[in-house]
């Protein structure tokens, strides 16, 4: 599990709905190479109703025809280009890179993005790379549009439709999506308290999934205090952005889920009986050793806040991660 936990009720009504790019097969649409869609290389009833799609298939974008000669990925000494399959001759990266530019310029609403998986344009990893003096082929590469939109947008959420099968890997996207799309909603006309306020509610969420990168975030966030000039709060939020999406990225491990909860049970200190401490401390502790699920703890903790409400616990992403 990556944290997204439900202790507290969301209204759907007052949820948002991130926009997410796509590539166009997984939708369904017949623009691979041979005439073919993709829509079952993705967990769409999984997904329903999360996310509105911006959809592109880079390909046709730059002009390819349906169906097509194939395209992939070589490597000649250190320079990857992706060239026809069959003839070799014409290089699209120049035209794959330029689309994936103008796709972002024309999205930068965009909360993440799901590519189709071992494509040469659109793969996020594992992508076939083809050396030109013959040898094997090697799974490292990236597709170039997929390359292109995650260097010029590091801290956009990007991930294989693939692996969104797996459902720790679909949670955590997820997860990063909602709370880059809650960002986007409060980096515009960032002030240094809306800044605090919006780490306060992600801090707990960042600790689970990496404790250097949570780290990293408060000693960011220490720099902060003083200064409410635009130009500084808009550079030290680039960079906070994609330190928190490079923490969340990771996948909490039962450690992590145990030490934020731990933590959150310290806002229950004074109401507990000393024996209900010692339950609460006792099952979250089994839950570290691997004797109980996540729930259990969780479901304690949702029995005492209901008791003794605590308006900085139920606003953390970490219990609420989608708003
Ligand atoms: S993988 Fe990308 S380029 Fe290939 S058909 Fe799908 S959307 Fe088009």
């Amino acid at each position: 599990m990556s944290g997204t936990l439900s202790l507290l009720e969301v209204n759907a009504s007052d949820m948002l709905t991130p926009k997410v790019g796509i590539s166009r097969c997984l939708l369904g649409a017949e623009v691979r190479y041979d005439g073919t869609g993709a829509k079952a290389s993705m967990p769409h009833s999984k997904l329903a109703g999360l996310f509105n799609y911006a959809d592109v298939c880079p390909e046709v974008a730059i002009g390819m025809s349906v169906p097509r000669e194939p395209i992939r990925v070589i490597r000649d000494l250190d320079v990857v280009r992706v060239v026809g399959a069959v003839e070799g001759t014409q290089d699209y990266t120049p035209a794959l890179s330029q689309q994936a530019k103008e796709f972002i310029d024309d999205n930068r609403d965009l909360s993440g993005f799901i590519f189709m998986h071992n494509s040469p344009s659109c793969g996020t990893r594992n992508v076939k790379v083809y050396p030109t003096d013959g040898g094997p082929a090697v799974r490292n590469g990236q597709g170039v549009f997929a390359a292109t939109v995650a260097q010029l947008w590091p801290a956009l959420p990007c991930e294989d439709g693939g692996r969104l099968f797996e459902d720790a890997l679909r949670e955590n996207f997820v997860t990063r999506v909602f709370a880059f799309a809650e960002w986007q909603k409060v980096a515009p006309d960032l002030s240094a308290k809306a800044f605090i306020a919006f780490h306060s509610r992600y801090k707990y969420l960042l600790m689970a999934h990496s404790t250097p990168a949570y780290k990293e975030a408060g000693r960011l966030l220490s720099d902060l205090r003083g200064s409410d000039l635009h130009s500084d709060l808009e550079e030290i939020g680039a960079t906070y952005i994609e330190i928190l999406m490079r923490g969340l990225q990771n996948i909490a491990t039962r450690g992590g889920h145990a030490n934020v909860l731990a933590h959150i049970q310290g806002y229950l200190k004074k109401h507990l009986s000393r024996t209900a401490r010692q339950e609460l401390a006792g099952l979250i502790d089994a839950y570290r050793k691997g004797e109980q699920p996540l729930l259990a703890p969780v479901a304690l903790l949702k029995h005492h806040f209901r008791e003794h409400p605590n308006e900085y616990v139920e606003m953390q992403a970490y219990l609420e991660p989608r708003r």
